[in-house]
């Protein structure tokens, strides 16, 4: 930082600031984590002075002999963790990713079937806001009133429909995906699947949530949630689908530029961590968190879409508190909890206040937390949901936590 701070002392200012709320804060939001000492220096490594275009044997500059080893490692690795033929480890993000797909395997026009943004699913699965929901024809699938997928809807939606592709995936779905069955479905309306794992991919790599792989025609993944890497996104598959669809052209030229060489070493280190056991036994331990949390909170009363999770995140339904999810968010805030609000399915607010908030537990897991903490959070959350004045006391709780699980950033 002294480097920064002798040049920026007004950026060096805010990271330090920054610094200081990770560490005096829980933290709850449910796509973020802590990557290690090791993902962070790769991102901030002379790698982000190289242009690359193109790929590994293939670019349009010269001097990639270097940066050519990290991609094929970072492909290489990527293979293995996810076990797929084929890696795309390009994409800025997961927005990028599912852009690029979609417009591979999709015309303007073409029917796509995805979740419903208010009921979990993300912007790029066919929401009115996003490129996906202006560029093509999108028809929704959502949850029953208990929050689970209706398997038998989304098939009867798709026999309807007949859309070209069916995406399978969600931001705030906290139970178990069934990949197979979509794919039955897809088979049955002769639609290509997508899945989105960009939530669950550290569970689905740790062996701990079942795996698209075999099912989907092909995934896409953010890097930096449970997967704990750097901001990015990734497209994996079998070597047939990726010639056929030329995922490799959608990307670079097609909607991207020069990769970012620092980010994907970073995603190669990312996933060297994430071949070793300990890996495994971290995402355990951010499963049994989760449902640890979301136990807490049940019984003290707390409501909770689908009356649990399978996954590292759950969905707090706050009807009939008198507290919108807006509101939540700022108690929380308050006590030095940080969550996001985030819509319930069928729910009466408007997706900027909501009726709900979204907990995860990927980041606090990484800070070493464990079940008995998690007792304690969902008491700091409790007392802030039945008053304000409780601030000191939920504060004092997240100290406690805070203090004896110090953050090395
Ligand atoms: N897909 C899903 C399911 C997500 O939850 C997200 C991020 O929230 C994305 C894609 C997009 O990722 P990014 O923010 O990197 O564009």
């Amino acid at each position: 930082l002294e480097e920064i701070r002798s040049v920026d002392p007004e950026i060096a200012a805010a990271i330090e600031a920054e610094a200081t709320r990770q560490n005096s804060h829980i933290e709850l939001i449910a796509s973020e984590n802590w990557v290690s000492k090791a993902v962070m220096a790769a991102m901030g490594s002379p790698l982000t002075n190289k242009y690359a275009e193109g790929y590994p044997g293939k670019r349009y500059y010269g001097g990639c002999e270097c940066v050519d080893v990290v991609e094929e490692l970072a492909r290489k690795r990527a293979c293995e963790l996810f076990g797929c033929e084929y890696a795309n480890v390009q994409p800025h993000s997961g927005a990028q990713a599912n852009m690029a797909v979609e417009f591979a395997m999709l015309k303007h026009g073409d029917t796509l079937m995805g979740m419903n943004l208010a009921h979990g699913g993300h912007l790029t699965h066919g929401s009115p806001a996003n490129f996906s929901g202006s560029y093509f024809h999108v028809v929704s699938y959502g949850v029953n009133d208990d929050g689970f997928i209706d398997y038998e809807q989304v098939r009867q939606i798709a026999l309807e429909n007949k859309p070209k592709l069916i995406i399978t995936g969600a931001s705030a779905y906290a139970r178990t995906i069934d990949f197979k069955k979509f794919r039955e479905i897809a088979d049955e309306v002769g639609a290509y699947l997508m899945a989105d794992i960009a939530h669950i991919a550290g569970l689905v790599a740790a062996g701990l949530h079942p795996s698209p792989i075999p099912y989907a025609h092909v995934t896409t993944t953010t890097t930096h949630k449970t997967l704990r890497g750097p901001r990015g996104g990734m497209i994996l598959c079998s070597n047939e689908i990726a010639k056929k669809f030329n995922f490799n052209k959608a990307i670079f030229p097609g909607i991207q530029g020069g990769p970012l060489m620092h980010v994907i070493a970073a995603k190669a280190v990312c996933f060297q961590e994430a071949l070793q056991p300990e890996f495994r036994t971290y995402q355990e331990q951010v499963v049994k968190n989760s449902a640890a949390l979301c136990n807490g909170l049940m019984k003290r009363g707390v409501n909770i879409v689908s009356d649990g999770t399978d996954n590292h995140l759950m969905l707090v339904d706050l009807r009939g508190t008198g507290i919108t999810g807006k509101e939540m968010e700022h108690l929380l805030d308050d006590a030095n909890i940080t969550c996001n609000k985030n819509a319930i399915p069928n729910d009466p607010e408007s997706p900027f206040v909501t009726s709900g908030v979204r907990l995860g537990t990927a980041a606090i897991t990484s800070r070493g937390l464990k079940e008995n903490d998690m007792d304690q959070i969902a008491e700091a959350i409790f007392l802030m949901l039945q008053s304000p004045d409780n601030k000191e006391k939920a504060r004092a709780i997240v100290k406690t936590l805070t203090d004896r699980y110090p953050l090395d950033v």
